[in-house]
Parts: C-alpha cells; structure tokens; sequence
C-alpha cells in the first residue's frame, strides 16, 4: 500500500474539472524525475504532457532543486509592498533581456489566469488614463483559452469556455472567428476580415485585442499563420487599440521560438508568461508592458496601477524561474525542440492514415493527433496508462508536449503509444 489516501481524496478533493460526487479516477503520484512519473504502485510513466507546458526541463532537476534549496535558506517569502529583492529584480532584468523591446516593464502575479485579469485591467486603465472611458471591452478570435478567473474566462471562446453558465456575471466581449489559415498557408486577406470589422464597429469601445500568438493551446491546439499577427499589429495600431499577446502556453520554446511572437517579429503593448516560467516548480506567471503603457497608465486619477497580490513576486519561485530560464538559455534548447519536431512528424504520421482522425498536425514540441469525435477520457486514460506513458487528451484532441529534455527512445514510447491507442479507439468508428 502506498502513503497515499486514495479514498479520502476521491471524496473530499476537487481535481481540475471534475465533479465531487462521481469523479474521474486520478493516479496517486510518488515521484517524479527527468521524464519519468513514478506511481505510488511502483509503475513509471513517460510524461507526454509536460504538466500542462511547463515542466520542460523535466522533473527533479539539480540545477533547479539547487536554486530552490539555496533560495529557502535565504527565505522563502517577503510581501512585496514596500520591499524588493534580488531573485525578483534578476528574473525582470532576464525577462526584459529575452523578451523584445520596448517591453521592459514587469508586473510578477500568481498564474497565468491572473497575468490575463492583470494584462485587462492594464488596457483598462490606459484608456481611463487618456480620458477614454468608454473603452473598456476587449476583442478576441474564437477557439481562444486564456484562464478561468473571470476576465480571463470573458475572453474564453464563447461556446466551449463557460460562458452560458456565467452568463449575466461575465463581461461580455467582442468575439471575431478564429483563425482559419495554417501556419504554413499563404495569406489571404479574408482571413482577418471579420476581425477587421469589428474593430471598424466598436473600436471606440475596445480596450485592446488579446490573443494567443501563432498556437490556441487549450481552445483546440490550433496554429495559424504567423502572418496574421502582423495584419493584427497594423489594425490596432490604425483602430488606436492595445495588442495583448498571451504565451502563458507558447512562452520559454515550447514552439520553437523562445517566444511565439518572433514567428511573427511582431511585439504586443502587453505580454503575458507563465507555466514554463519557473520550469514548472512553482506558480509564477508576469505581465510585461512598454515604458509608455505603463506610464499612461499611472498617469490617471488613481496615479498607481491597481493591482497587488499576496504572494507578488514570491522570492522562491522567482529565483527557480531564475535558473530555468538560464539552464534553457544554455541548454541548445532549439536544437532538441527541432529534433521533437522531427520525431513528432515522422512518429504520428501514421495516424493520418487511421478512420476517425481529422488532422495530424506538429509545431515546434507540440504534436496533435485531432479526431472526428470526443475520447472517452476515462478509458482512453487506462490505456495510456497501460503502455506506461502519460497522455491526457481532451475534446477530440490527443497531444504531446513533452519536456525538452526527452530522448529518442522515450519519445518513440509516446508516439507508438498515441498511434496504437488511436488506431484501437478509431476501430469503434
Ligand atoms: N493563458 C493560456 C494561453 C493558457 O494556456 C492558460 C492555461 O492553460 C492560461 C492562460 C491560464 O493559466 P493558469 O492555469 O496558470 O491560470
């Protein structure tokens, strides 16, 4: 028996969007190490996941288990208001080296949901700074997933992101179609036609247009040209409103690029990071502006930016978000993402092959297999468990994102994995 109360967590504890009275089985979890997940029952797993894009230096590491313990003998939190310290000001002087200017203004919040609130309420402010109060909506594409605080979850697609049960609660947004051309598509102009009109109706009302760039991770793992970021960057700035980017998921490599955005060379007025931020130790995530955002926005009645979390800039996970970032800069991270890429291509093509698969598609350490119709996750879970590997699809979509750190051999493990559990369930088609 392991340490483990299976039984009380299956009655007391809510896992991610579960129900507490029939919840999904959930595998007790010993250890984890590189890209192995040790159950409590002594099976291993490969991780396929990434925890959700952020462990992408795998699990346990020295360097950042270092950096952690160092950190903890200094100390572990101090409140931010009125103090300062150097695991925060070293991980702002990294984020504004690595990210492009002119973002060189950092706010530290607690996740990627709340860099979203804090991203709104920045655009919100600017505008009430320059006497326009009216704009105080924000302008997304469909198929979108940004958090499920409440600011967040408004700019959510509108169908899968919760919106009918939030409804009169959630602020309501404007909403133009996703992006309909691949990433590798030629452009065409119409792709950004219904954008383009929305902000020709409302932009008097629009604080800023947010998006996720190049990749909608959790609303449908779709990318899309790079191209129409930069038709984006021309209509806001001619339309007069912000550009959010949002690479909670995309940021530190995961597509191939330290961050989505330099597919484009396009640079947002607000960015967001988080999850592989702190190599996926700790929640940390930050919202980064321009000096003249973040000016504009102090310059108003309230003279401040009102926000302010508890746990702002916690010293622990700045200073592990510290060495993950150093240990990716050194790491010749873009050579092992190009290699996951290749093997990503050549291990799940045969998927396209198989009834009830729609696409296949990889960019960059993400490899989609998209099928005609929604898994059952209970069973299809099983059975990736069974071939000793961690997959967790959702919707009709079955993914990798493994760390970067994984070899040849264990990411074949996952690919065979995908393709025999998708070619057996696609038999039931
Ligand atoms: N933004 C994007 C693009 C995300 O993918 C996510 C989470 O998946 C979030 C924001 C929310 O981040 P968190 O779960 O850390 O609140």
């Amino acid at each position: 028996m392991n340490g483990i109360d299976s039984a009380f967590d299956r009655g007391h504890i809510w896992h991610p969007y579960t129900s507490i009275s029939n919840p999904l089985p959930v595998y007790p979890v010993a250890g984890a190490r590189g890209v192995h997940i040790e159950l409590a029952d002594g099976r291993t797993l490969i991780d396929g996941m990434s925890s959700w894009w952020a462990a992408i230096h795998g699990y346990n590491h020295p360097e950042l288990n270092r950096a952690v313990r160092e950190q903890l003998e200094r100390m572990s939190h101090v409140m931010f208001g009125g103090f300062t310290h150097e695991p925060a000001v070293n991980l702002a002087k990294q984020l504004v080296a690595i990210t492009p200017e002119p973002l060189d203004r950092v706010f530290f919040c607690d996740s990627g949901s709340v860099s979203v609130e804090v991203a709104l309420k920045m655009a919100i402010q600017y505008w009430e700074s320059l006497m326009q109060p009216r704009k105080k909506k924000m302008l997304t594409v469909r198929s979108g997933y940004h958090g499920d605080t409440f600011g967040a979850m408004s700019v959510c697609d509108p169908e899968t992101g919760m919106h009918g049960l939030f409804r009169g609660v959630l602020p309501e947004q404007y909403f133009a179609e996703a992006p309909r051309c691949g990433f590798r598509d030629s452009w065409r102009e119409e792709y950004i036609e219904d954008l383009h009109v929305q902000l020709e109706c409302h932009a008097d009302n629009i604080a800023a247009v947010i998006i996720e760039p190049v990749v909608q991770g959790a609303g449908g793992m779709r990318f899309y040209s790079p191209y129409y970021l930069r038709r984006l960057r021309e209509l806001c700035d001619r339309y007069g409103v912000l550009l959010i980017f949002d690479e909670v998921a995309t940021g530190f490599g995961r597509t191939g690029k330290l961050f989505a955005l330099e597919h484009a060379g396009v640079v947002p007025d607000i960015l967001c990071v988080g999850k592989a931020l702190t190599g996926g130790y700790m929640t940390l995530a930050a919202t980064l502006t321009t000096a003249a955002v973040a000016e504009t926005v102090c310059s108003g009645d309230a003279g401040v930016f009102m926000h302010g979390p508890t746990f702002m800039a916690n010293p622990l996970a700045c200073a592990v978000a510290c060495a993950s970032i150093r240990l990716l800069l050194d790491s010749g991270w873009q050579d092992a993402v190009y290699r996951i890429e290749r093997q990503l291509e050549s291990g799940l093509e045969p998927c396209r092959a198989y009834p009830g698969v729609a696409d296949v598609r990889v960019l960059g350490a993400i490899g989609v297999v998209e099928l005609e119709r929604p898994v059952d996750m209970g069973s299809i879970q099983k059975q990736f468990v069974a071939r000793g590997v961690w997959v967790r699809p959702f919707g009709r979509l079955v993914y990798l994102m493994p760390p970067f750190i994984i070899d040849e051999g264990e990411l074949g493990t996952l690919t065979s994995a995908v393709c025999d559990v998708v070619r057996e369930s696609s038999a039931a088609f």
